[in-house]
């Protein structure tokens, strides 16, 4: 189910099994997150040449990506390559949305219920349906009385936007607000940015990339892949960690240190020490040095230190950015806090916050996703004796390596709740997936198997595990 980077190399494997496989999409288009996504300024934070598929040694070399980190038309472009390349379109169903999947216990088989209203009888089902694809817009009162134009980042128009002359409302400051804030701004007469937590960014410094550089590492992909492979977070070929501490360097070094990541620019940054993500007051100093840029970067005080967050940096995901904090000193921007006094509802004019409507024509919900459950939940899935994966998830998501549950037989979750998933370069979680669930298929028919499901201690441990991390 989705055919987004998970969807189409799993099909691409099931074809290689010889198996009889279909791929069913709520798009009219492969992509995934890149065919919604198309606000502007949508691009990559993981840099192309490791946001990539490395399962096809010639797809990787004969692709060529033009900047340090892609934007979103041309991931999309590179989606749809590889689905033309590996010959996946006559197996795609788009345009039809999975409602259902139901485990029949007398058969061992899934009954999939769609909303073309064929019914499907499958030995397995893979939810490749993604960790951010149930976009959240938010319940607040009068929204459907808005007057103007509404827009939510991950369901983007394709014909694109124009905002020129128009006042526009932007609600949610997380990674597509910052990427999108910069153009809308650039755009339009006047932008209102409803803040309710202030995010932390580091700058892209994105270019084009240097050809002499890009065939260094394709002369060596297969190390990258595996070195990337090799890292917590998937990726880093780059810059990679650097095994100090914080907490041994002086104010010199750590200046010196942070200055020397702000430069190259992006997720980089936080490897700039071993321990910035496992001792809070190591991570202080990555935030004070972060605080510092944003009150340099921002000429009005206040806004600077609205523009703060008093968070720990990169426990929600840290964001990349393109002149994000400098929009702030344009006068058509406007920063508005509703961190203690939230927007109150939405009159047919504008957001109304502390009793003052702020009158707008246009507003861009920039508020994200029900992440890593929100896609699965909104299918009705039963496993066996009828049991809801609602139910079973009442008290949270409980998985095996977040990609099977206790019960659900032969059902499968790509980049599921319980593993690295976002906190990775998704690619290549996805595709460790992808290999683990085509090297249990082959296993369950070598051994004469009919299903697999994880044993309920297995599930416990795992849980127990991932919480302690
Ligand atoms: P998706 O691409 O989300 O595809 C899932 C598909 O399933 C969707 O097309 C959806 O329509 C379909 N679907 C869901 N439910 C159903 C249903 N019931 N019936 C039919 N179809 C259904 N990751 C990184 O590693 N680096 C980045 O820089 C990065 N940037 C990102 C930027 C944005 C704006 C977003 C939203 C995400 C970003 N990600 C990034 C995460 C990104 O989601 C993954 O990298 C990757 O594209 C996920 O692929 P996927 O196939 O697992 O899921």
């Amino acid at each position: 189910v989705g055919a987004g980077f998970a969807g189409l190399y799993m099909l691409h494997n099931a074809h290689g099994l010889g198996l009889r496989a279909e791929v069913i999409e709520r798009g009219d288009g492969v992509g995934g997150t890149w065919y919604w996504n198309r606000y502007p300024g949508a691009r990559c934070d993981v840099p192309s040449m490791e946001y990539s598929f490395g399962f096809d040694h010639q797809l990787e070399q004969e692709w060529e990506w033009t900047e340090k980190y892609a934007t979103q038309a041309e991931i999309l472009a590179y989606v749809e390559h590889v689905a033309d390349r590996f010959d996946l379109r006559a197996d795609i169903t788009l345009s039809t949305t999975v409602e259902a999947c139901r485990f029949d216990d007398s058969t061992g088989r899934w009954v999939v219920t769609a909303s073309d209203g064929v019914t499907r009888v499958a030995r397995f089902v893979v939810m490749a349906t993604g960790c951010l694809s149930a976009a959240n817009v938010p319940d607040i009162e009068g929204r459907d009385g808005f007057a103007g134009r509404t827009f939510h980042t991950g369901r983007w128009p394709h014909e694109g936007v124009d905002f020129s002359g128009r006042r526009v409302a932007v609600i949610g400051t997380g990674s597509s607000a910052v990427q999108s804030i910069p153009f809308i701004a650039a755009e339009a007469d006047q932008v209102s940015v409803f803040q309710r937590t202030a995010t932390w960014a580091v700058p892209a410094h994105n270019e084009p990339l240097d050809l002499a550089a890009v065939a260094e590492i394709k002369a060596d992909y297969a190390n990258w892949r595996q070195k990337a492979r090799d890292s917590s977070s998937a990726f880093g070929g780059y810059y990679p960690r650097r095994e100090v501490s914080a907490l041994d360097a002086d104010e010199a070094e750590l200046a010196e240190q942070y200055d020397e990541r702000w430069e190259v620019g992006g997720l980089s940054f936080l490897r700039a020490y071993n321990d910035l993500l496992l001792d809070e007051r190591a991570n202080a100093t990555a935030a004070a040095y972060i605080r510092g840029k944003i009150a340099e970067l921002v000429d009005d005080p206040e806004t600077a230190a609205l523009l703060s967050p008093d968070t720990i940096v990169g426990c929600k995901r840290l964001c990349v950015d393109t002149d994000y904090y400098a929009t702030f000193n344009r006068p058509n921007v406007r920063l508005i806090d509703v961190s203690s006094d939230p927007i109150e509802r939405i009159d047919a004019a504008g957001p109304v916050v502390g009793g003052m409507l702020h009158e707008v024509d246009d507003i861009v919900f920039a508020t994200g996703f029900d992440a890593m459950t929100g896609a699965l939940e909104r299918i009705a899935i039963e496993g066996r004796r009828g049991r809801p994966l609602r139910d079973a998830w009442s008290a949270g998501p409980v998985t095996y390596l977040g990609l099977q549950v206790a019960g659900f037989p032969n059902l499968f979750t790509i980049t599921g709740p319980g593993s690295p998933s976002v906190l990775t370069n998704m690619i290549a979680s996805i595709e460790q997936h992808v290999e683990w669930i085509t090297d249990a298929i082959v296993a369950l028919d070598a051994g004469g198997f009919r299903t697999i499901e994880p044993a309920d201690e297995a599930q416990d441990r795992w849980v127990g595990y991932v919480n302690e991390i």
